[in-house]
């Protein structure tokens, strides 16, 4: 083992919270060292070139800018010269009720009911501090399209079934606004942009992390070495946190404890079926599909369909049914993508997408991060703030877009959070 080194703050992990607290730091020119147990930066936000789809730029994990007018990410792009793509205006939308397209008057009430659906989440978190997502649904059986809600806000967008997940989470933590690509891919803008003369060490996990020192002080354990500092900030996922691969010595208090147990990761899977046929579906290229979902149990799987022009359609599937896809393989997962744009499309999907590749994303099985991200259990909804709390003297911190109230999952709940860790540092 290699003699303990000494820097200001020690940061686990690049994902956009580590490189958020670091660059905070370098801007005060305070020194810090970030640990990163793979061999790139940018987490979650990861854009790959996979041979499956001919090496075209694709998003493993995050896609959009969400709300773009308050995401802090979106000024530094703009300052940076990116090419920011506006997401919502070029993409068209189908939705399907059963086999047809919906009617103007279908299209008109489901854009409604958005909005009905937020009133009502009010009227009960009014009444009551928590509840599930489903009770919302539960007080509107005359909705057409309340389930179709839940099934994108619950399983879909926060990879959480309603029945489990707490209401409260949601309505603080749900987006609005528009939503951006940078062009190229959000992980190649956050790898050359974000992370460009920080101190980060590759390769190098952080092992057993002994906070609570003398003088305060925390030392982390890596494979390479021993490294010590005033402070450290800890950003790794609650699903990495929870299985026990990150030792603290000694260990977390229970309220942090309780906090992470209180932060389970979901899970989002993206299936992707290259077309090897000429038929389109007859959709508009760059076009999003959903369907209307009629009763709770069925699943929605949104997709998006020959995205900038490209051969392939994208489903998204997520929660339980995308942890069960999980655990019987991607074949599984292909088969029930197919089934999926069947109840559509009918038996053309198979002519269509016979004999082209395919591709699944499968943050499950990534050991540093073990899900998408993290969903908040009915009645637990203060544990986001409880995790970003310092569990003693302030010289261990968690950040992380689990640690964020508002942009919970996101990668701008992410950077804030990183921001905020790095000002309790300087602070304290
Ligand atoms: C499929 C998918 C789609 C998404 N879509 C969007 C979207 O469109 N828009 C959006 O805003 N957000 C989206 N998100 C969420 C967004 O990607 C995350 O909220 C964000 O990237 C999390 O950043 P983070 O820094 O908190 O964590 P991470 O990105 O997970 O960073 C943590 C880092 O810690 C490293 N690490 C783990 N263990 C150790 C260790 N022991 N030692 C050292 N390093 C370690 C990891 O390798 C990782 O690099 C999506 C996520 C997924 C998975």
């Amino acid at each position: 083992m290699l003699p303990a080194t000494d820097t200001d703050v020690i940061v686990i992990g690049a994902g956009v919270a580590g490189l958020g607290a670091a660059r905070a730091l370098r801007e005060r020119h305070i020194p810090c060292v970030v640990l990163e147990a793979t061999s790139r930066i940018g987490g979650r936000a990861w854009t790959a070139y996979p041979p499956q789809l001919g090496g075209m730029w694709f998003e493993m994990g995050a896609i959009w800018l969400h709300w773009a007018e308050r995401n802090p990410l979106v000024p530094i792009a703009r300052a940076a010269g990116e090419t920011l793509l506006r997401a919502d205006e070029l993409r068209q939308k189908r939705t399907f009720v059963g086999m047809r397209e919906a009617t103007l008057s279908e299209y008109a009430d489901y854009d409604d009911a958005w909005d009905r659906y937020e009133a009502i989440a009010d009227e009960i978190l009014a009444a009551t501090p928590d509840a599930p997502l489903a009770a919302v649904a539960d007080r509107r059986s005359d909705d057409p399209w309340a389930l179709t809600v839940e099934a994108f806000e619950g399983p879909v967008i926060c990879v959480a079934e309603a029945e489990k997940f707490s209401l409260r989470d949601w309505r603080t933590n749900v987006l609005g606004g528009s939503n951006l690509v940078p062009d190229g891919g959000i992980g190649a803008f956050v790898e050359r942009r974000l992370g460009a003369g920080l101190d980060i060490r590759l390769d190098t996990p952080a092992t057993r992390i002994m906070w609570n020192g003398p003088g305060g002080r925390v030392s982390v354990e890596t494979p390479r070495g021993v490294l010590s500092a005033r402070h450290c900030i800890v950003t790794v996922s609650t699903g990495v946190l929870a299985s026990g691969a990150l030792r603290f010595d000694p260990m977390l208090p229970v309220a942090t404890q309780d906090a992470i147990a209180g932060l389970p990761m979901g899970l989002a899977m993206k299936v992707v079926l290259r077309a090897s046929g000429t038929d389109r579906l007859d959709l508009p290229l760059h076009c999003s599909v959903d369907r209307q979902i009629t009763h709770r149990g069925e699943r929605l799987m949104p997709f998006q369909c020959w995205p900038f022009g490209r051969d392939y359609v994208q489903g998204w599937i997520g929660a339980d049914t995308a942890w069960a896809l999980a655990r019987d393989g991607e074949a599984a997962a292909v088969e029930f993508t197919l089934t999926q744009l069947r109840s559509i499309f009918g038996g053309r999907v198979d002519r269509l997408f016979a004999g082209g590749t395919r591709l699944v994303t499968r943050w499950d099985a990534d050991p540093w991060t073990r899900g998408a991200y993290s969903w908040v259990p009915v009645g637990q909804a203060d544990a986001r703030r409880r995790l970003a709390e310092p569990p003693t003297d302030g010289h261990l911190l968690f950040a992380g877009e689990a640690c964020h109230d508002g942009f919970a999952g996101t990668l701008s709940g992410a950077w804030i959070s990183g921001l905020d860790a790095a000002a309790r540092c300087i602070g304290g």
